[in-house]
């Protein structure tokens, strides 16, 4: 275990997780500092939800390692698990609850004190443009702004690194871009370490890092801009399509 202070955010070494005979993860490292954005680029069943599904303790892997903020997931998932925040990619809030309901839930789950979680809850919906909506039904909100409910929830307890799982499917494209931009800026203000798994090339070219992940394997982990230079592209679509594509 490295200590917090120099630890990487996240740290995945030589992690597998097989079903049968599928290698959907299959012996992926990278590591990700505090406070960068790296993008999780794969075509569909490249195995970007299974790596989330290990990362969120949801299963273990077959071998390898994953450290968050130095911490081991397998030998002390607790406080590892007490620093991830995630956004799943299916919506997960009750839509009958109000948004500072959901939130409330969120915190008791945390065992956050009631005071301490108001104060939070209040200052991140002014943050995310949301304090309006702060006693409205979750059911009466946009998808883009349930989106928003379900960041502030995932980062109300603070954590060092956010998980995002193609965040932005179902939303239009102002509201894809709209949230892009807040957790660009956000993840510098919060000093917390994103990574957001897509298949959509145009999220990535803010990007510190991408990772492109392909049957299970990283096939690049460099910047936007490095990813198109090395592929002798002039796009990120044609880099990846070039990686990816039909051979
Ligand atoms: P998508 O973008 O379509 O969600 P993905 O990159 O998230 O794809 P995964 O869902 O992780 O990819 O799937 C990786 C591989 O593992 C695929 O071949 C998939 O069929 C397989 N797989 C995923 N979950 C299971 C499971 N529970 N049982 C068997 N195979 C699985």
């Amino acid at each position: 275990m490295t200590s917090e202070r120099d630890a990487p955010a996240l740290l995945l070494d030589n992690v597998v997780k097989t079903y049968g005979s599928i290698r959907a993860v299959d012996g992926v490292s990278f590591s990700a500092a505090p406070g960068a954005f790296v993008a999780l680029l794969g075509p569909n069943g490249a195995g970007k939800t299974t790596l989330f599904q290990l990362l969120a303790g949801l299963f273990v892997p077959d071998s390898g390692r994953i450290e968050i903020m130095g911490q081991d997931m397998r030998r002390n998932p607790v406080p590892a698990l007490a620093k991830l925040g995630i956004v799943f990619q299916q919506p997960t809030l009750d839509l009958e609850l109000t948004v500072t309901g959901n939130l409330l839930f969120h915190a008791g789950l945390h065992g956050m004190p009631r005071s301490v979680a108001m104060r939070r809850i209040e200052a991140d919906l002014a943050r995310l443009g949301l304090a309006k909506r702060a006693h409205d039904r979750t059911a009466q909100l946009s998808g883009g702004n349930r989106r928003r409910v379900e960041l502030a929830r995932a980062l109300l307890h603070e954590p060092r690194v956010l998980l995002m799982d193609e965040p932005t499917v179902g939303l239009d494209p102002a509201s894809r871009s709209d949230l892009l931009k807040l957790i660009l800026s956000m993840r510098t203000e919060r000093s917390v370490a994103v990574l957001w798994a897509t298949h959509l090339c145009n999220e990535v070219s803010g990007a510190d890092r991408v990772i492109v992940l392909h049957h299970g394997k990283v096939l690049a982990d460099t910047t936007p801009a490095k990813l198109v230079a090395d592929a002798g592209a002039h796009t990120i679509e044609e880099a990846f399509l070039a990686m990816t594509g039909p051979q």
